[in-house]
């Protein structure tokens, strides 16, 4: 029931990393359709969720910095990717039986829709998944900031990332186990603390609009529901 809703919109979003499984790079499909059966059950639960994918699995920009190349064409690049993932994200949805839609902040229409807000509002407004491409469309860019600036326009009451871990920890948990985890935190405290589950952009961004940041593991099949619904396990950063 809607009154158990403890999100009715929200922004999603999903690495590149999460999305290519074990495989070390690309798209695991079977993984794709497992992220995506997730979206499509808060969809479901009538949750109105849109999408920014990132794009590291297939190319960072930084990579062709680091090697002498020019960061704005490597920052193309990584953007590209984006896109390559979110045409797989929405076929696993379209699978599924859920009308997904795509938005690039770059324009390619022989593949996808260009992004404007008012296209992106119209198409949620008709019960569509809406995923968005090409993360802010500039480079120098994270897709988190894309995550925290889609968030802002289209009135998500929370910006969910899902990560490889069950919330935010005060250093890597795999390679600390003493690492502590935080059930909360604020913004300011993220950002004092320098704790490195979303840059700095992303998280001023939802600071200044009030944005709630909620991060779970993207791994734990149910459990994007689970939070959506009131439960579930995950850090809620807040003011
Ligand atoms: N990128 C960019 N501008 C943006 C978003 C992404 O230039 O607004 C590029 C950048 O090179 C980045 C790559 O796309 O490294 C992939 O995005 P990101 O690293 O955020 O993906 P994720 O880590 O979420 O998989």
């Amino acid at each position: 029931m809607a009154s158990e809703i403890r999100y009715p919109r929200v922004l999603l979003k999903v690495s590149g990393e999460a999305l290519m499984g074990s495989q070390g790079f690309g798209i695991d499909v079977a993984v794709a359709d497992r992220i995506a059966s997730d979206i499509a059950e808060a969809h479901r639960l009538g949750v109105q969720v849109s999408v920014v994918v990132g794009g590291g699995n297939i190319f960072r920009g930084v990579a062709v910095a680091s090697k002498g190349g020019d960061r704005v064409t490597g920052d193309h690049m990584g953007m590209l990717g984006t896109v390559i993932n979110a045409l797989a994200l929405r076929t696993s949805l379209i699978k599924m039986g859920v009308d997904t839609i795509v938005l690039s902040a770059i324009a390619m229409p022989e593949i996808c829709e260009s992004f404007s807000q008012r296209s992106a509002l119209a198409h949620q407004a008709a019960g569509r998944v809406v995923i968005f491409a090409g993360g802010t469309g500039n480079p120098f860019f994270t897709t988190d900031s894309a995550g925290a600036l889609r968030a802002a326009e289209m009135g998500a009451a929370a910006l969910f990332k899902g990560t490889q871990v069950d919330g935010i920890y005060s250093a890597d948990p795999k390679k600390h186990p003493d690492a502590v985890r935080y059930d909360t935190l604020t913004h300011d405290e993220v950002l004092q603390k320098g704790l490195a589950v979303m840059d700095v952009a992303a998280v001023a961004l939802s600071r200044e609009n009030d944005i709630p940041i909620v991060v779970f593991s993207i791994h734990e099949k149910g459990e994007f529901a689970k939070i959506l619904s009131g439960g579930g396990r995950a850090t809620i950063v807040t003011e």
